[in-house]
């Protein structure tokens, strides 16, 4: 590799991948400049790749400011920080890192379903604070069997209807278009969906369009006694009104990876017991990341060697 490519970071995500990065290019560490607009006076001319993730990626201010900009590889499989319109009139290349983590993703969306209904976090504390000795936990709620419903029926929501389907749950969806390949209900409006469900799942990608795909009104179709599981993006969920419902009894509980301003968490969650919170860790497993980070760098090699992009996107 050309050792004096110049590849920018946009924020810290992965140490093996800026090992990776820093023995093959000339890497840039955007987050450790002390002032980033000095940083691109100098340096703007030389960067040719951007490498981002669910935090920061490139937007048009940052795509507009690196006149070399040739591709943009993303440690994400979600494209929501990349101005995409941008980089396909500009004519750079974007890639991201699908399949690679819809089994954790998709893993810990089950998960998330199972700590809400039986109380496992909670669980946990009457342990540990040696309430067991004064008394037996309450009871939960049983999970198998539940009705699943998914928004978003791609890589990963078809993974959780999968693993959601060994636990005996009926399975439905709502995404733009009806699925012939499965046998799964298909239901043409989100309303719809929640309110014929027990646990909805927001799986679909973040576009202008799936922003706050749950609101108010979907919020109170799912009803006091079902549960929301958010492991897409924060700004899917209208928060304001998912804490109110939470807070009121009007939604029965809430598993969420991901939140409206990460790392950011209304203060009002912390004392509910039927919500488990997790810091966006969707894809955060050793394995999972590490192989997300050898399709950054692959993308990037295949891309300064003329060879075919192994997950394009633009
Ligand atoms: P994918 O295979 O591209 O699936 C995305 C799904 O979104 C598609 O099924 C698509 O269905 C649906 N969709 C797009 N626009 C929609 C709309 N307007 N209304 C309803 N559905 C819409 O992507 P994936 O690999 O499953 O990943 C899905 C998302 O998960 C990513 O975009 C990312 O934001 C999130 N994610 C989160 C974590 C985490 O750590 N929590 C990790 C990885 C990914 P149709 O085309 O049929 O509408």
């Amino acid at each position: 590799m050309d050792a004096s490519i110049g590849v920018l970071m946009a924020c810290p995500m992965s140490l093996y991948l800026e090992q990776e990065l820093d023995k093959r290019f000339r890497l840039f560490r955007f987050w450790a400049q002390p002032s980033r607009q000095e940083f691109l006076k100098t340096h703007a001319e030389s960067i040719r790749a951007v490498v981002g993730n669910a935090t920061a990626g490139a937007d048009a201010e940052l795509i507009d400011a690196l006149p070399k900009l040739e591709i943009v590889s993303s440690f994400s499989v979600g494209l929501d920080k990349i101005d995409l319109n941008k980089c396909k009139e500009k004519g750079i290349r974007v890639t991201n890192t699908p399949d690679v983590l819809t089994e954790d993703v998709a893993d810990l969306a089950i998960g998330l379903m199972l700590a809400v209904l039986r109380r496992i976090c909670e669980c946990d504390k009457h342990v540990r604070k040696g309430l067991w000795k004064m008394g037996d936990f309450q009871l939960t709620t049983k999970f198998s069997g539940k009705r699943v419903g998914i928004i978003g029926l791609g890589r990963i929501g078809l993974a959780v209807a999968k693993r959601a389907e060994a636990f005996d749950c009926p399975i439905s969806y709502y995404s733009r278009s009806e699925k012939p390949s499965t046998n799964y209900k298909y239901h043409s409006s989100v309303v719809d969906l929640a309110s014929n469900c027990d646990i909805l799942v927001v799986a679909c990608a973040l576009t202008p369009e799936t922003h706050h795909i749950v609101n108010r009104e979907v919020i109170n179709a799912l009803g006091p006694k079902g549960v929301l599981i958010n492991i897409g993006r924060g700004p899917h969920v209208d928060e304001p009104e998912l804490v109110s419902a939470l807070v009121e009894g009007r939604l029965g509980g809430a598993g969420l990876d991901v939140f409206e301003k990460e790392p950011e968490v209304p203060e009002q969650l912390f004392g509910l017991d039927n919500v488990v919170l997790l810091p966006h860790v969707g894809s955060g497993t050793v394995e999972t990341r590490n192989a997300m980070a050898d399709l950054v760098i692959g993308n990037l090699e295949a891309h300064f060697l003329n060879k075919p992009l192994l997950t394009p996107v633009v």
